[in-house]
């Protein structure tokens, strides 16, 4: 599932096939690419960059592209001239140059926008986790207004409160955090809540250069508890546990003996 680190990724990947080229040939099924194809076509990308859940690629003359790839998105780059191999699925946006393609397959939103409209929106967003400086008072700020009844496996996804985060490393945070995924943020005190954001950080980065993302601390390593359900925990051997935590619900996995249920 694409999170903050598979985006930070993509953008390593597309960077060399767009910065400082020009836009050659558009295609794809975005009715946006379709619209301002001739904005894209002949315009030179500036920069690739990313923030929290969301890739901007920013063209000279004051437009950016806005991609956010939701659950099943994918960025392929190739050659020229060549298609990723296998089932591609919707290509919803190609964009090529003299030297490469990127592919930009089956994401939600693939939008071109003047960048002052794009930066507008993403002010929405909160504090990017993958950032090299991370706005620790915007994140307490946005914490504290956080409603105190929900879970802290909501707090951990909404993307007001930290860019970039989803359901794999939520469930992983938690789980290194001993934290139960149920239990409301009324029970989370300030520092823990620091510590949370710190530990997500942790987690995250190591991922943002290497392929095979884990969080066990090693490459190709696997995870603590998501997609566990069932197996014996790494650490004290009791079953993970699986369910529907949060609204909207999300499948949920933690180790019911490491993140015990807090009793006030
Ligand atoms: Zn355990």
């Amino acid at each position: 599932m694409p999170e903050g680190d598979s985006y930070i990724r993509a953008a390593a990947r597309v960077r060399p096939v767009l910065v400082g080229k020009e836009v050659t040939e558009v295609a794809g099924s975005a009715p946006e690419i379709r619209l301002r194809s001739g904005i894209l076509l002949g315009a030179k990308t500036t920069e690739v960059r990313t923030r929290g859940k969301h890739l901007l690629i920013d063209l000279d003359a004051g437009y950016s592209i806005h991609i956010h790839l939701g659950m099943p998105g994918r960025i392929h780059t190739t050659a020229p001239g060549r298609r990723p191999s296998g089932n591609l699925g919707a290509v919803r946006l190609a964009l090529s140059t003299a030297v490469g393609t990127m592919w930009v397959v089956a994401a939600p939103t693939v939008e071109v926008r003047r960048r002052e409209i794009v930066e507008k929106d993403l002010d929405q967003i909160g504090p990017d986790l993958l950032a090299e400086e991370f706005d620790w008072t915007r994140y307490e700020e946005m914490a504290n207004r956080y409603p105190s009844e929900r879970t802290v496996s909501d707090f951990l996804l909404d993307q007001r409160v930290l860019a970039g985060i989803g359901n794999v490393y939520k469930c992983e945070v938690m789980f290194l955090q001993g934290v139960d995924p149920r239990r409301p943020m009324s029970e989370i005190e300030g520092e823990e809540r620091l510590s949370l954001a710190r530990r997500a950080r942790r987690v995250m980065m190591p991922n943002a250069d290497r392929s095979d993302r884990s969080t066990i601390g090693r490459s190709g390593g696997g995870y603590w508890v998501y997609k566990r359900g069932g197996k014996p925990c790494r650490r004290c051997r009791t079953a993970i546990e699986q369910a529907w935590v949060g609204e909207p619900p999300r499948i949920t996995y933690w180790c019911p003996t490491c993140q015990p249920v807090h009793t006030p």
